[in-house]
């Protein structure tokens, strides 16, 4: 049988904007339901130190500041569910969200906070390699790679943070990207460049991963160079692919407006969407800063304009 759940306030994600948006909801004393999702917590599960959220001296792990939040959220009065929501009905208010568990949540406000996920380069070998020699996670997969030879690609901070990190474990790590200068912070560039385990490959371009049948197993790279196209091989056992995100915004898709890449629009200054009632706060909306502290601190507004628009109806 259907289980019906009505609230005034439905938060979907449990990533820093979800967690945050539960304790500002639940403080107001709004009794919020928080759906976390397929990966509960959200991307700072799969990272490892943290060192840029502030209220924290020494350098914190991903996995424990979202158990901490988690916490947080559960003792000032969330209702946390296990649970995914497979399908929503945002024609009218109330509005429903139908979980994978056959529960029907039926809520006065929704803050959409579910984040975004890892993008794939979408090359040949790329599908029949994963999990056997690729990933996009250092922190999951790298202790599989002890003293060998590995890859990540990409040029932004996730690609510096992740090459760092495995050295760690691997022998000898090849940063891959495209361009002839990286996109990371200047001081992941700098520890990228004074670490030795570390060799940058410039303007250099991935075409096609390559390895044995059986097993299955990922042997090499074919790279490209972006200036004179010629090709060469690179022998790894992983590679790891760290080249940015895209919104978690399947569900969502004609139902409420995005931009041209399934980013959530919102009001300026705002978590407000096209949809009254519905707001959005996190990496969903969010192309450009993408951190754990802003995410937090548009879910805080996301519960706050959440409450007000609650009041005035
Ligand atoms: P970014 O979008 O910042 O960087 C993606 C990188 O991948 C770029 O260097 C880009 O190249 C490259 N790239 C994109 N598509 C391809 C492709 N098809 N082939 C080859 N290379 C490609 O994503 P990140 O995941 O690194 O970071 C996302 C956000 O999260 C950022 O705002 C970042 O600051 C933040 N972040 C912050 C951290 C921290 O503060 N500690 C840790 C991790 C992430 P090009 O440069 O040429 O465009």
């Amino acid at each position: 049988m259907t289980k019906k759940i009505e609230t005034d306030v439905l938060i979907i994600g449990s990533g820093p904007a979800g967690y945050t948006a539960a304790i500002y909801a639940a403080r107001a004393n709004l009794k919020p339901h928080l759906i976390s999702g397929i990966q509960p917590g959200g991307q700072l599960t799969i990272t490892t130190d943290v060192e840029n959220y502030p209220g924290y001296g020494d350098v914190i792990q991903g996995p424990w500041l979202m158990e901490q939040m988690k916490i947080q959220a559960e003792n000032v009065g969330t209702q946390i569910h296990n649970d995914i929501i497979t399908e929503v009905n945002f024609k009218n208010n109330p509005f429903i969200a139908y979980t994978d568990s056959g529960s029907q949540f039926i809520s006065k406000t929704v803050i959409i906070s579910t984040g975004a996920q890892a993008k794939w380069l979408q090359i040949n070998g790329e599908e029949k390699y994963k999990g056997y020699g690729i990933s996009a996670c250092a922190t999951c997969d790298g202790f599989f790679f002890k003293d060998k030879e590995v890859a990540v690609i990409g040029g932004g901070n996730t690609a510096a943070e992740e090459a760092l990190f495995l050295t760690n474990f691997a022998k000898k790590v090849n940063l891959i990207h495209r361009r002839d200068s990286l996109r990371s912070e200047k001081i992941l560039q700098d520890r990228l460049f004074n670490n030795s385990k570390i060799n940058i490959l410039w303007n250099k371009k991935v075409i096609e991963f390559q390895g044995k049948n059986d097993p299955l197993i990922l042997e090499k790279l074919i790279l490209e160079d972006t200036i004179n196209n010629q090709k060469t091989n690179l022998s790894v056992s992983g590679a790891f692919i760290a080249i940015g995100h895209n919104p978690s915004t399947e569900l969502f898709i004609d139902k409420i407006k995005m931009d041209k890449d399934n980013y959530i629009i919102t009001q300026p200054d705002s978590t407000e969407t096209s949809i009254k009632g519905i707001f959005a706060a996190g990496d969903v909306k969010d192309k450009i800063y993408r951190q754990a502290v802003t995410a937090a601190g548009m879910g805080c507004m996301a519960a706050l304009e959440a409450e007000k628009y609650l009041s005035n109806s």
